[in-house]
């Protein structure tokens, strides 16, 4: 039995033992396929770049195996790290990702994803994208476990993120960007593509770039480009474009080419950029800087450049150069007047008129103002020069028409200077063609006069002049002096009368001794100061009268020159009235004298200012009738009451068929319009004889007596009176 049982012991000791050893085999077995799959696990992770993780959701624990990177291409340690649910993704990534989370529990979805930012084995900040699903659930079904992996897309993120950038920075670029194949065809334009083109990428996409080709360039010139871009993968230039409407544009342009991964070339991206404005401003930049923008004529730059060039071509050649300065007389009185949108257009059609009288191939420029010049080459004498200007000057004899009904009359008073004779750089042509020019204008205007040494001394005693007329009325130099007129008699057994007299203004200097009327209104006529000059002249003139009247010349009349500029005050018919309520004279008794020139330029325009004047009750006179152009038909319009007519027809009567027959006409014509009608500079017996006979209505001249201090005058008027009853002044 013993043995039995010690046989049967050892059997089952040696099946035990042999139990043993297989299982420690087996296990030693099952170790070595787990580690295997470890391994395996391990580098599937490390090849793919992702991370395993399961997580336990009743624990709220996550347990995360990755591979450390040992940095040497190899797969590293397999580590393993348990990290609360909470604190797996950035701060600022869990919400979401736990939201994702929740998601998938709540049955959702068929997988849990999300992409958030973690810190990764490294402690690197990383964008993964998780995804995995439930692996155990309890008996309720509910989910306990979750397992899967995390899949390190850094690098993918930062390429997406570069193509969106990218891909908005072309949105928001100005420059219109396409992308071209090999053939030129388009591939992609961005959105200024379409704003510049007025292409919409539909429109386009798989077209050639032929389509925006202008008929500004030949059909060969574009193949050319693209030939050039093709061959140096590189071309940038300027050229023309058409858009959708068929406008054509300007286009800086730039063509790079992409290569393909094999280094062929698979695309051309081309940046075009609309330059047509910023040409068009380049352009008008030149011009501003070259030309005047109101008459598109040279301005002073130009004209400078081109009369370098022709002194050096006339030096060379052997020729002369004629410079005519012209200034317009009076034209601020036009352009205070007419105002300046009227002016400037008076400017362009004078500037018209300048150029088609000297010719289109020679410079006529705009210095500014009414200030313009021509210059004059291949001269061969000065005596030309002087016909162009007297050619000027005959071409602005007819009025300008402006828009069409409104016809105004202005003259050019013309300075000249000669290349060589009077300069030989344009600063100095210039220079003594202004000074002609103003020696013109002192010669009365509307006239032209050649350069001469001799200007100079004039020019510096005009400065001396202007400076001290600004002390004149401090220093009691002025003075008037007063010239009687006749009325003359209407009937034969009415007798003729001395009515009334002009004033007329003397400045007696100290250091320069009597000053000409005409020398010194022009100057304070240029300085303004014949706004004070004037109005104390028609105090003086109406205290002198108002003396008179109280000596017994009752119903005696006077007359006082005004200037175009003092008329332009506002306030003129305010100083007027305040004058005449000071001294007491009846408005009927004052006549005001104005020169044609202020009042022609619009007779609309004029007429309101004067209708002040006659509802004052003042008399108004057109002084120097016949000098300028207006007709007496243009007069009617006016609020005139007299016409003097110019002492230049007058001298003439009895020589100049011309003069008489004018003379003759104006006086008919002033009566028939209802006009008082008076000579001026009447000398002789003849001229009064034939002034008498056309019933002239007043003479004034050297006749009768030449201008005289205030008592000589007064003497003058009551003597005359009784001594002569009839003076052989009635008519025949
Ligand atoms: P005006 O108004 O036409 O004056 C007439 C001018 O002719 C005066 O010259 C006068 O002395 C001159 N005169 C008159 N009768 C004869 C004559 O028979 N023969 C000749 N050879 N001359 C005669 P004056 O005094 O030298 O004045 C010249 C101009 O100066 C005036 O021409 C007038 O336009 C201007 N003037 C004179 N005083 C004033 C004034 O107070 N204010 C303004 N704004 N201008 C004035
Ligand atoms: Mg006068
Ligand atoms: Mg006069």
């Amino acid at each position: 039995m013993d043995l039995r049982f010690l046989a049967a012991a050892v059997f089952v000791l040696l099946a035990l033992i042999a139990l043993v050893v297989w299982r420690r085999r087996a296990d030693r077995l099952r170790m070595v396929d787990m580690r295997e799959l470890e391994e395996r696990l391990k580098l599937a992770l490390w090849a793919t770049g992702q991370y395993y993780w399961d997580y336990d959701v009743v624990a709220g624990k996550v347990r995360r195996l990755q591979v450390k990177d040992p940095g040497d291409g190899n797969a590293g340690r397999l580590e393993a790290h348990t990290l609360d649910i909470r604190n797996v993704a950035h701060s600022e990534d869990q919400p979401l990702m736990t939201e994702r989370i929740q998601h998938y529990l709540e049955g959702n979805d068929d997988r849990y994803r999300s992409e958030h930012r973690m810190l990764d084995a490294d402690g690197k900040l990383i964008w993964v994208r998780a995804s995995g699903r439930a692996v155990k659930r309890d008996a309720a079904g509910k989910v306990t476990r979750m397992a899967g992996t995390t899949l390190d897309i850094t690098r993918e993120r930062e390429i997406d993120d570069e193509h969106r950038v990218a891909a908005q920075v072309l949105r928001s670029m100005s420059e219109a960007v396409t992308v071209l194949n090999r053939d030129f065809e388009f591939v992609s334009v961005n959105p200024a593509f379409t704003r510049i083109t007025g292409y919409e990428e539909t429109e386009v996409i798989g077209r050639s770039a032929a389509l925006l080709d202008s008929s500004r360039h030949d059909t060969a010139f574009y193949h050319h480009i693209r030939a050039l871009v093709t061959r140096h993968g590189h071309y940038a230039g300027e050229l023309w474009q058409r858009r959708k409407d068929g406008e054509e544009f300007l286009c800086a342009y730039e063509f790079n080419v992409v290569l393909d991964a094999n280094g062929a070339q698979q695309y051309f991206v081309a940046v075009l950029n609309d330059i047509t404005q910023q040409k068009r401003a380049e352009e008008e930049l030149r011009y501003l800087a070259n030309y005047d923008t109101l008459t598109g004529l040279p301005n002073r730059t130009l004209l400078s450049e081109r009369l370098w060039r022709a002194i050096m071509h006339a030096q060379h050649a052997q020729v002369r150069i004629a410079v005519l300065f012209l200034d317009f007389d009076r034209f601020k009185d036009i352009n205070d007047s007419l105002g300046h949108a009227i002016g400037d257009r008076i400017l362009c059609a004078a500037a018209q008129r300048l150029q088609a009288t000297v010719g289109e191939h020679h410079t006529v420029a705009r210095l500014g103002g009414d200030e313009f010049t021509a210059v004059l080459e291949n001269i061969n004498s000065q005596e030309d020069a002087d016909d162009v200007a007297q050619a000027v000057l005959k071409a602005f004899e007819a009025p300008l028409t402006i828009d069409k009904h409104l016809e105004v009359s202005i003259s050019p008073s013309i300075g000249i200077s000669l290349y060589p004779d009077h300069g030989l750089v344009p600063a100095d042509l210039l220079k003594h063609a202004d000074t002609a020019m103003y020696q013109a204008k002192a010669a009365g205007r509307r006239t032209s006069m050649r350069y001469d040494d001799t200007m100079e001394v004039a020019t510096r005693r005009r400065a001396i002049l202007s400076g001290a007329l600004r002390k004149v009325l401090d220093r009691n130099e002025l003075h008037l002096v007063y010239q009687p007129r006749l009325t003359l008699a209407s009937t034969p057994s009415a007798a003729a009368r001395i009515s009334g007299a002009e004033a007329l203004l003397r400045w007696s200097s100290r250091e320069h001794g009597q000053i000409d009327p005409t020398e010194f209104i022009l100057l304070a006529e240029e300085s303004g100061l014949i706004r004070d000059i004037g109005e104390w002249v028609l105090r003086e003139a109406c205290q002198t009268l108002r003396d008179w009247r109280r000596q017994g010349l009752d119903d005696f009349r006077m007359a006082v020159n005004v200037s175009g500029l003092q008329l332009l005050r506002g306030d003129f018919p305010d100083i007027v009235s305040d004058i005449l309520i000071e001294t007491g004279v009846p408005a009927s008794a004052l006549e005001l004298e104005l020169t044609e020139s202020v009042l022609m330029a619009s007779a609309e325009q004029t007429a309101a200012r004067l209708q002040a004047f006659r509802e004052l009750g003042v008399s108004l006179a057109i002084d120097d009738f016949g000098t300028g152009y207006s007709s007496l038909a243009y007069l009617k319009r006016l609020p005139i009451t007299t016409v003097k007519i110019d002492k230049e027809f007058i001298d003439d009567l009895a020589r100049n068929p011309d003069d008489a027959a004018i003379t003759g006409t104006i006086i008919a014509m002033a009566h028939s319009l209802g006009l008082n009608v008076v000579a001026e500079g009447v000398e002789t017996d003849t001229q009064m004889q034939f002034l008498q006979q056309r019933h002239c209505h007043e003479i004034q001249g050297f006749w009768l007596s030449p201008p005289r201090e205030a008592q000589d005058c007064l003497d003058f008027i009551r003597r005359w009176a009784p001594a002569q009853p009839d003076a052989a002044l009635v008519l025949s």
